[in-house]
């Protein structure tokens, strides 16, 4: 049996955590200089990443590990049922998410890194238009 002490664990989640900060960060900056206004992880169900209250508009930005990417998502080789397992939580926490937002009238866009490791500008342009 494999296993990932308790530390182990928490600090491949930290370095993946840091990853998509700085990703969110980059983010951030960039719609800012764009002159938008919004507010981060604003305390709506499933603390959506970018909000603008005045459209009405929320924004994740999905991580391809923590959203178990279908291209990008590479499972650590030890616990894979443990990461599995929390993968496909967040997964179906999503879909929960959406419909709650949706049914409050709130449009729920979802991006992924992946999408801003391609091409950095042009989904900085398309989450600007939501906002
Ligand atoms: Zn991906």
């Amino acid at each position: 049996m494999d296993t990932l002490t308790k530390k182990q664990r928490s600090g491949v989640m930290s370095l993946i955590r840091s990853e998509n900060t700085r990703l969110e960060r980059g983010i951030v900056k960039a719609l800012k200089k764009q002159g938008k206004s919004f507010q981060q992880h604003a305390s709506l169900i499933g603390k959506p990443d970018i909000v603008s209250k005045r459209k009405k508009s929320v924004i994740f930005l999905d991580s391809c590990f923590w959203h178990g990417c279908r291209w990008h998502c590479r499972m650590p080789k030890s616990q894979r049922s443990y990461w599995q397992k929390k993968i496909r939580g967040n997964k179906e926490r999503a879909k929960i998410v959406n419909r709650a937002l949706r049914s409050k009238g709130w449009r729920v866009t979802r991006f992924w890194e992946h999408q801003f490791d391609k091409n950095f500008d042009k989904s900085v342009q398309a989450a600007a238009r939501l906002l």
